[in-house]
């Protein structure tokens, strides 16, 4: 058979172009396996190197901002508060106040469950007594969050014990079931000692007052409030609850306590949806003679 004569390029050139393809591409893979690698890890590390990264960079940031910071950037100018006038002397009603009492009238108050009621407390010397036949009285505004100011004066010659001596009480908020609102207690506690939770200047049956800054029977003491109503959601669920912050003839009593409900006589707190209230103050129907009020005002908040 005649066989084909093998050429000069089958012998010499053919095995030097396939070996050079091979080492092309052994070495290319060899070349590319540790980028790969490498990139592969930085990918995986992408965030351990943006956590150690980031906070450098805006820590850097933040020092170069500061040292660059001018008194300037933190200050602002609106909205502006509104200008209220302070009352002249300490306890008078500033000049956005609701005046609640002045002890010329009792137009702003009501008997409890009775608005057109004709039958108040007793009115004279710029002051009002709380008359014990009439029962409770509120007023007949409705408030949410306020500023209160209001002064009282447990009779000079009180007699009784415990909570049957002066007692009466502010009911921040006041509604006609439950323990009937929210009562800031009122009650002859110089030297006169009671369960401490239900002193003067306790949140009734729920925070005892930081001290006792009672006066003596006789003399005009006052209460300054900062009362947050509770929020209830539309279907009467809690959404924050009552806040108050109490000061007894300037003392401290209750800061910033958060109500755990109303405050019943006997059994728990408990809290029931509404909205605005009527503050109320109590006829307490102990033997003791009647206490006053005068000089009451409210600054909604
Ligand atoms: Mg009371």
């Amino acid at each position: 058979m005649e066989g084909r004569l093998a050429n000069p390029f089958d012998i010499f050139i053919l095995p030097i172009v396939y070996n050079a393809i091979f080492a092309l591409k052994k070495y290319t893979i060899l070349f590319l396996q540790p980028i790969l690698y490498i990139n592969s890890k930085l990918i995986a590390m992408t965030p351990k190197i943006a956590a150690l990264i980031l906070p450098a960079a805006f820590f850097s940031i933040s020092l170069f901002a500061q040292e660059n910071a001018k008194p300037e950037d933190t200050e602002y100018y609106t909205p502006v508060p509104k200008v209220v006038t302070p009352g002249r002397a300490c306890g008078q009603a500033p000049s956005d106040a609701i005046i609640l009492f002045d002890g010329k009238n009792l137009n702003e108050w009501a008997p409890e469950g009775d608005t057109n009621s004709t039958k108040k407390w007793v009115l004279a010397d710029n002051f009002m007594t709380v008359d014990k036949t009439v029962g409770d009285l509120r007023t007949k505004r409705r408030f949410m969050d306020f500023q209160l100011h209001i002064e009282y004066r447990i009779p000079a010659d009180i007699q009784g014990s415990g909570q049957a001596r002066g007692n009466s009480g502010i009911f921040l908020a006041s509604f006609p079931w439950g323990a009937g609102g929210y009562e800031l207690q009122v009650l002859d506690n110089y030297k006169n000692s009671t369960y401490v939770n239900g002193q003067a200047g306790s949140i009734y049956k729920q925070s005892p007052p930081l001290v006792n800054a009672c006066k003596k029977p006789g003399e005009w003491q006052y209460y300054d409030v900062v009362w947050t109503a509770p929020r209830f959601t539309e279907s009467g669920e809690l959404k924050s609850a009552a806040r108050v912050t109490v000061f007894h003839n300037g003392v401290l009593v209750q800061n910033n306590f958060e109500l755990r409900g109303d405050t019943p006589y006997v059994g728990q707190p408990a809290y029931h949806p509404h909205g605005p209230a009527p503050i109320k103050l109590q006829a307490h129907g102990d033997k003791s003679k009647p206490i006053s009020y005068r000089n009451i005002w409210v600054r909604e908040l």
